[in-house]
């Protein structure tokens, strides 16, 4: 764990100087104030801290991170036989530990995952002393990438993960299965689900030596294809309304899922989804601001932002929010709320399910934001017991082949 480091009992007004000064940096910080005294956690995004060790002979500074290692474990990683999801959460758990592979233990030890050594390893790694931002501690030296790789999976094999198998095709389960175990952090489930976007980006970047140069992802798909933005509601910090059992869950979380599921079928629909998340910026407006630029730049047909609802408990039904006046906005709602109707069979709301949002509405400036159809979708009643147990029997990937199929008929309509 280098790239992530914690300051616990501080005063709060040093707190904020701190974090003022940190983010002055570019580092990403969070203070959570409990009892008094404030605890501040801080990483870097695009840079690896320094390395807490002395550099050694042959070793980057951490200002030229080496991409030598790091590529070698692409390569390996594309080149081994886990599953995709598999390869998408591993990466991303190597994003989050290595810092992009800057850290020193993955470079000088081909360590990505911050492994520590047991004597499970034996045979698979060696131990070495390294002093991460956790202090000094006893971690794995790794041969070669594709060692690192048989290390990381015997690891979890033979590892406190019992049942992590189930989730060989769900990356973001299997990141939920492994994680309170895996890191001290309870934030490092959702920072590496957030990681998964760019980890697919770097899996894929390796695949096309047309994709370097290009700036557009569409060069191989044909010209009818869809390219679906799918935002995921709320953020980890604020997660939004949360859901009743059975599906016990709020609404982040349970979007992420959906969303990935979409990208990972968007194929059999002709479409190209990416996921967007939108990150805590303590401001509203800027949050949206800034997930919708990301969008845009991307340059999609059309975007989805995925919630759902809730209200007193007996509140149901399926409604879908557009832009008032955008007549595609509105066809794309129709779409969705009758295919969300064939899968859960709720009440439509207004009708026909969809509601074009007013200025001061909530999400109004969601399906605004872009110059393409944008249509907030409000599929169930996280506050209905019914509601989630229709949604829990059919689950996140079915909610959103749903949407695939509502989207790809409105796209060839
Ligand atoms: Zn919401």
């Amino acid at each position: 764990m280098l790239l992530e480091r914690t300051l616990a009992g501080l005063e709060s007004n040093l707190a904020r100087r701190i974090k003022e000064l940190l983010e002055g940096d570019g580092a990403k910080v969070d203070v959570q104030e409990d009892d008094g005294t404030s605890t501040l956690t801080f990483s870097y995004k695009d840079q690896a801290v320094p390395a807490a060790t002395g550099g050694g002979v042959g070793v980057p500074t951490a200002s030229a991170p080496s991409t030598t290692a790091w590529q070698q474990l692409i390569v390996a990683l594309r080149a081994s036989s886990q599953s995709p999801a598999q390869k998408i959460a591993l990466l991303a758990q190597c994003i989050q530990e290595s810092g992009r592979g800057s850290s020193a233990l993955a470079n000088r030890y081909l360590n990505f995952a911050g492994i520590k050594f047991k004597s499970r390893m034996q045979g698979y790694a060696e131990p070495v002393d390294y002093v991460a931002s956790d202090g000094e501690d006893v971690y794995c030296k790794f041969a070669s990438a594709d060692a690192f790789l048989k290390g990381y999976w015997h690891f979890i094999e033979s590892g406190p993960y019992d049942g992590w198998e189930a989730h060989k095709n769900d990356a973001s389960g299997y990141i939920r299965h492994i994680a309170p175990k895996y890191a001290q952090n309870e934030h490092y489930r959702d920072s590496v689900i957030g990681l998964f976007d760019e980890a697919i980006d770097l899996l894929s970047l390796q695949d096309s030596p047309s994709s370097q140069g290009s700036g557009d992802g569409a060069t191989t798909a044909d010209a009818n294809t869809i390219r679906l933005a799918v935002v995921v509601g709320h953020n980890s910090k604020q997660p939004g309304a949360s859901a009743t059992t059975p599906i016990g869950r709020s609404e982040f979380p349970f979007n992420n899922d959906v969303a990935d599921a979409m990208v990972a079928e968007a194929g059999h629909y002709n479409i190209v989804a990416k996921r967007f998340n939108r990150v805590f910026t303590g401001s509203y407006s800027s949050e949206i601001e800034k997930v919708y630029g990301e969008v845009a730049q991307w340059n999609p047909t059309c975007a989805i932002e995925l919630h759902f609802n809730s209200a007193s408990p007996d509140a149901t039904g399926t409604e879908m929010l557009y832009a008032p006046g955008s007549g595609e906005g509105r066809k794309m709602a129709l779409e969705l709320a009758e295919e969300v109707k064939v899968l859960l069979g709720l009440t439509l709301r207004h009708g026909d399910g969809t509601r074009p949002l007013q200025a001061g509405d909530r999400g109004h400036s969601s399906v605004v934001a872009l110059s393409v159809p944008t249509v907030l979708v409000e599929p169930f009643f996280g506050s209905n017991k019914t509601d989630c147990i229709k949604i829990a029997a059919c689950g996140e990937a079915s909610l959103g082949r749903s949407y695939l199929r509502a989207v790809r008929d409105w796209g060839t309509a």
